[in-house]
């Protein structure tokens, strides 16, 4: 049955790839957003071949008073998937005011705006960064809250208040448990796009004949991370949309790689011989055969708190949404890279 299902955050890396989802199932989209006007800025909807497929209605969620409730009532969704936040921990340490309200109260809009329309469903996704990691031996979605970050705390209330309306004031909002995932479509700022993005400025300089590029600057290398293709989970997301049940949920690939296996796949890809020598500050990545050194490791990139992290356990997951995870990684990075290629040194194509 065709279904009216409002997306928040359209323009975002999961708003687009699940607005494609959405269509390919045959459903009626509308995504909010900000700044429609500037035609660049839904360079992700072009680039997945919807934006003309979807109706987009400008509100930004950060607005007070009563004018996101109205908003919303009129455009009657029969569900909710509430994607818009300001996503990167990093600004979270520059910004908590703006995150705090974006990420947290923002949240709380949509779900008061779910409950005054009697009861819409709604997905809210929570992130990895409201759990308390240190130590844990087991993660799942019932593993301890406990933030490290303003944008984990501002997820963390938000995570709450989720429950708040489902327990006690009888509205469906579940939640979804998110872990890195990535896409060519990943914001400019998240390691992932920088490493694919410098690895192939590398490349190319290679090719023109700069006969030493400059580095690709990281933090920690041993940092671990479990990254999933974005598609996967706006997949994951719409079946727990659906499921006759709301809850909490947990999305992820259950593996866990290194950002240094993160670069030699991504190295490999790009055709960049590299071995790894030294170890931890002095850790760099060089060519076998000059010496070169194409990655190096700067303080200035390390997380202030960044927990040692134990596999996702998915069980529950995949039992309730009959959901599975792409099982290699090694796909997701050749798509980042050929996309970078292909861009020719330029944010957005
Ligand atoms: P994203 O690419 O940063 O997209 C978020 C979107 O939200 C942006 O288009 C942003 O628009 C919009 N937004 C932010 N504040 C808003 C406001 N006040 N009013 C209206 N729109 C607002 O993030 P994503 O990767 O698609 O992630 C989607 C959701 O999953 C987010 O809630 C994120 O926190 C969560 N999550 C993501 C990951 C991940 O690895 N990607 C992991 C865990 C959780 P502007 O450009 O106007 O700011």
């Amino acid at each position: 049955m065709q279904e009216r299902v409002l997306i928040t955050g359209i323009l975002g890396q999961d708003g687009a790839y699940l607005a494609r989802h959405l269509l390919d199932l045959g459903h009626d989209v509308i995504g909010l957003g900000r700044e429609f006007d500037d035609p660049a800025r839904l360079w992700r909807l072009r680039y997945l071949g919807v934006h003309d497929q979807v109706r987009l209605v400008e509100l930004d969620l950060d607005t007070r008073g009563n004018d996101v409730l109205t908003r919303i009532a009129a455009l009657r969704p029969d569900r909710i998937i509430h994607l818009a936040a300001q996503s990167s921990v990093a600004r979270s340490f520059a910004e908590p005011l703006l995150t705090a309200e974006s990420a947290g109260m923002g949240a709380v809009r949509i779900f008061e705006a779910a409950r005054q329309l009697g009861g819409v469903p709604v997905v809210q996704p929570s992130s990895a960064e409201i759990l308390d990691l240190q130590g844990q031996t087991h993660i799942d979605a019932h593993t301890p809250i406990g933030a490290q970050s303003p944008y984990g705390a501002a997820k963390a209330f938000a995570h709450l208040m989720a429950r708040v309306y489902r327990q006690s004031m009888a509205t469906p909002i579940s939640t979804a448990i998110l872990f890195n995932h990535e896409s060519p479509l990943r914001g400019d700022a998240f390691v992932t796009r920088k490493i694919v993005r410098e690895l192939v400025r590398i490349r190319r300089e290679l090719d023109a004949g700069v006969t030493q590029p400059a580095p690709l600057r990281l933090g920690k290398l041993d940092a671990l991370r479990d990254w999933s293709h974005a598609r996967d989970i706006v997949q994951g997301l719409w079946l727990i949309a659906q499921h006759p049940q709301a809850g909490d949920h947990v999305l992820a690939s259950g593996r866990l790689h290194s950002v240094r296996d993160f670069v030699s796949l991504t190295a490999a890809h790009v055709g960049l011989d590299m071995v790894w020598e030294g170890q931890g500050l002095d850790e760099v990545g060089r060519c076998p055969r000059n010496g070169h050194v194409w990655v190096s490791v700067d303080p200035a990139f390390y997380r202030p708190t960044d927990p040692d992290q134990m596999p996702v356990d998915l069980r529950s997951t995949i039992e309730a949404l009959h959901w599975q995870p792409t099982p290699s990684l090694a796909p997701l990075i050749a798509e980042m890279c050929d996309f970078e290629l292909t861009m020719n040194g330029r944010n957005a194509p």
